[in-house]
C-alpha cells in the first residue's frame, strides 16, 4: 500500500469509528425492539439537541501564520452566519483566549479578506496555555462570552492545545489544518503550503537567471525544520540540481562529485535547494563544507526566510480554505468534536486531534523517485 492509500485508509476508519462509537452509545441508551430504528431516532435527536447547544462559536488562528488563514476565518464566519449561529474572533490565537480579546464578527467584518495575507486576527504562541491555570482562564472567559464552541486554525502544536483543553474542559474544538510546512497527518495539504510553494518557485526561477549569467552555484535555504514538503516540491518544480531534504540523510561526498561532474560537462548553473533543517546543516553550513573541494565554483547562499509567509494566497488555498472552513462549522453542528478537518484525496476528511499529534505526515515516496531520476 502506498503511503497516500495508507493514509487514506487510515482518514476513512476516522470516520468509521466515530459514527461506530455513535452507533454503540445509541444501543446502550434504548433498549428498543428494533436497533436500527432506535438508533436512527437517537442520532437524529442528538444531533438537533447538538444543534440547539450550539448558538455562538469563537475562531482563532494559532502559531506559525501562513497565507489562506483570512480565507480560512471568512469562510468560518460566513458559514456559522449561514447556520444562525453567532462569530466571535479572539485576537493573538490562545494568549487572546487567556486575556479575553474577543470582538464579534459579521458578515461585513470578513469582506475584503480573501485574498490577503497574514491574519486579520493576529497569532501567536502562548506558553500560559501550556499551564492549567492557563487554560482556566481561557475557559471563564469563553463561558463569560457564551462561547459554546470553538475552531482552532494552526498547526500540530495548536492541536495539542486543543485537545487538552477539549479534555479538561469539554469542550468542543475542531481544528483547521493551517501551516506552510505541510507536515500534518491527515491531510495532504495545509492551508498556505500551496502559496508558500509557488513563492519559492518564483523567487528561484529568478535566482536561476542570475545563476545562469555567472555561471554560478547557489545554494538555496527553504523554510522546513522537521519536513521537506516545500524543498521537495519546489526543487522539482525548479529543476534544482540537488535537494536536501531532513528525512533523507545528505551525503556531502555524492553532492560533490556529483557537483564536478557538472562542471566538466560545463553546466551554466546549478542550483540546490536545502530545507533549512537538513541533517548536513543549513544552506551556509553546507556551502562552507564543500566549497574547499569547489573552488572553480562560484557560490552563493540565498535564505528565502520569511518571505515565504506571505503574500496574496493561491487560488487553491483560498478555495481549499473556503472549502474547510464550512466542513468545520457542519461538523460542529454534527456534535463532532476533537477533530482536524483535512483534505484528503480531494475530499474533507476528519482526522482526531489525538492522530495529528501523534503520527507525522511522510514526504512521497513517488516524489522523491522523481527527484532522483530528474537531478542526473
Ligand atoms: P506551526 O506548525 O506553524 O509552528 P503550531 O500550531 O504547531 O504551528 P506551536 O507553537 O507548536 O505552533 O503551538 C501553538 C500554541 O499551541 C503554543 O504556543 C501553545 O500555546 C499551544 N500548545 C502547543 N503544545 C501545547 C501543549 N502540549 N499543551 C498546551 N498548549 C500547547
Amino acid at each position: 500500500m502506498t503511503r497516500d492509500a495508507h493514509d487514506a485508509h487510515d482518514a476513512h476508519d476516522v470516520h468509521d469509528t466515530h459514527d461506530t462509537h455513535d452507533i454503540h452509545d445509541a444501543h446502550d441508551a434504548h433498549d428498543a425492539h428494533d436497533a436500527h430504528d432506535a438508533h436512527d431516532l437517537l442520532m437524529k435527536n442528538s444531533s438537533i439537541n447538538k444543534m440547539k447547544t450550539i448558538k455562538r462559536i469563537g475562531v482563532l488562528t494559532s502559531g506559525g501564520d501562513a497565507p489562506g488563514m483570512n480565507a480560512a476565518i471568512r469562510s468560518v464566519t460566513r458559514a456559522a452566519l449561514f447556520n444562525q449561529l453567532e462569530v466571535v474572533g479572539i485576537l493573538r490565537g490562545y494568549d487572546g483566549l487567556i486575556n479575553g480579546k474577543f470582538r464579534n464578527l459579521k458578515s461585513r467584518d470578513v469582506s475584503g479578506i480573501i485574498q490577503t495575507g497574514g491574519t486579520i486576527l493576529k497569532t501567536a504562541r502562548s506558553e500560559e496555555f501550556r499551564t492549567f491555570d492557563g487554560r482556566k482562564k481561557a475557559y471563564d472567559h469563553l463561558l463569560k462570552e457564551n462561547i459554546d464552541a470553538l475552531v482552532v486554525i494552526g498547526g500540530d502544536g495548536s492541536f495539542k492545545g486543543a485537545g487538552i483543553f477539549s479534555d479538561e474542559f469539554d469542550f468542543p474544538i475542531v481544528g483547521l489544518p493551517g501551516t506552510i510546512d505541510n507536515d500534518l497527518y491527515g491531510t495532504d495539504y495545509t492551508i498556505g503550503y500551496d502559496t508558500a510553494l509557488n513563492t519559492v518557485v518564483q523567487a528561484v526561477d529568478k535566482i536561476r537567471d542570475t545563476a545562469s549569467s555567472h555561471n554560478r552555484l547557489f545554494f538555496v535555504e527553504v523554510m522546513g525544520r522537521d519536513a521537506g514538503f516545500i524543498a521537495l516540491r519546489s526543487g522539482i518544480a525548479t529543476g534544482a540540481e540537488a535537494i536536501l531534504v531532513p528525512e533523507v540523510n545528505t551525503n556531502l561526498e555524492q553532492l560533490r562529485s556529483y557537483l564536478e561532474k557538472g562542471n566538466k560537462r560545463k553546466k551554466s548553473s546549478n542550483i540546490i535547494i536545502v530545507a533549512e533543517g537538513d541533517d548536513a546543516g543549513g544552506a551556509y553550513e553546507i556551502a562552507k563544507k564543500v566549497k574547499d573541494d569547489l573552488s572553480h565554483y562560484e557560490i552563493r547562499v540565498t535564505v528565502l526566510g520569511h518571505i515565504q509567509r506571505g503574500g496574496s494566497p493561491s487560488a487553491f488555498d483560498r478555495v481549499m480554505a473556503s472549502k474547510l472552513g464550512v466542513a468545520a462549522v457542519d461538523a460542529l453542528l454534527e456534535g463532532k468534536r476533537s477533530i482536524m478537518i483535512g483534505f484528503m484525496n480531494r475530499e474533507v476528511s476528519h482526522v482526531p486531534f489525538s492522530k495529528t499529534i501523534k503520527y507525522h505526515r511522510h514526504l512521497d515516496d513517488s516524489l522523491l523517485r522523481v527527484a532522483d531520476i530528474l537531478t542526473i
